[in-house]
């Protein structure tokens, strides 16, 4: 007998996030509501897995536990706007979409735009996510500044025209960085004093592109 995806997704949350130190309650909240194996193209049995899967195009969905990380460290709530770079299957778009005001989820992958698309609407999780084709790498001048940027491609370093469109006091950014086999999650945060950058953990993103 298989589990039902309800209890995959309870036991995703006690047992990778939870046990982990995730403990923000409105991200496992989100995450214990939001159906992940609806976001998945080929084989939802993976959906549930404790580590990255691929969502075509050469492309991966993370882990559970990075998602859940990046979303925890963005401090989210319901005023913000948020920008999404590399929305790929749409999930994580509908992660920071329960938590925040609105999301600009943007991709470079037209197919993959498509897909976040239509995963959100079928799911209805996008009620407040735009999915948007195009360069992340650039930003999304229309919308900015923002509140938060999550970036889910790794760069070789912290692009500056995206940084540029944080909000200068208070704006935070979650991005993976480094080459392949050496790339760090930072969170770097915008204050009145200045900005500072965190080291969250080691990570494994594609890369930016
Ligand atoms: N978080 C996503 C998966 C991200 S995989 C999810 O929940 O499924 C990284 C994605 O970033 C891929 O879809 C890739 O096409 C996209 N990407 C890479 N470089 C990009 C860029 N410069 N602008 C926008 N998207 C980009």
């Amino acid at each position: 007998m298989t589990t039902g995806y309800a209890e995959q997704r309870r036991l995703m949350v006690e047992r990778q996030l939870k046990s982990r130190g995730i403990a923000d309650v409105r991200v496992l909240a989100a995450m214990l509501r939001i159906p992940r194996e609806e976001f998945f193209p080929a084989g939802r049995g993976a959906a549930y897995a404790d580590e990255p899967a691929p969502i075509g195009h050469g492309q991966t969905i993370s882990q559970p536990y990075i998602t859940a990380l990046m979303a925890e460290s963005l401090e989210l709530t319901a005023g913000d706007t948020v920008l999404e770079v590399g929305a790929g299957c749409g999930y994580h778009a509908a992660v920071l979409g329960a938590l925040a005001g609105c999301v600009i989820a943007i991709e470079l992958i037209p197919e993959l735009a498509e897909m976040a698309r239509r995963n959100l609407e079928r799911t209805g999780c996008g009620g407040n996510v735009t999915v948007v084709r195009g360069d992340g790498a650039a930003g999304y001048l229309e919308r900015a500044p923002y509140d938060a940027i999550s970036v889910e491609a790794a760069a070789e370093e912290i692009p500056r025209r995206l940084a540029g469109q944080l909000k200068p006091d208070g704006g935070r950014m979650v991005i993976p960085v480094g080459p392949p086999g050496e790339q760090e999650l930072l969170l770097i945060q915008n204050r009145a004093e200045g900005q500072t950058t965190r080291r969250l953990a080691c990570c494994r993103f594609v890369p930016l592109r």
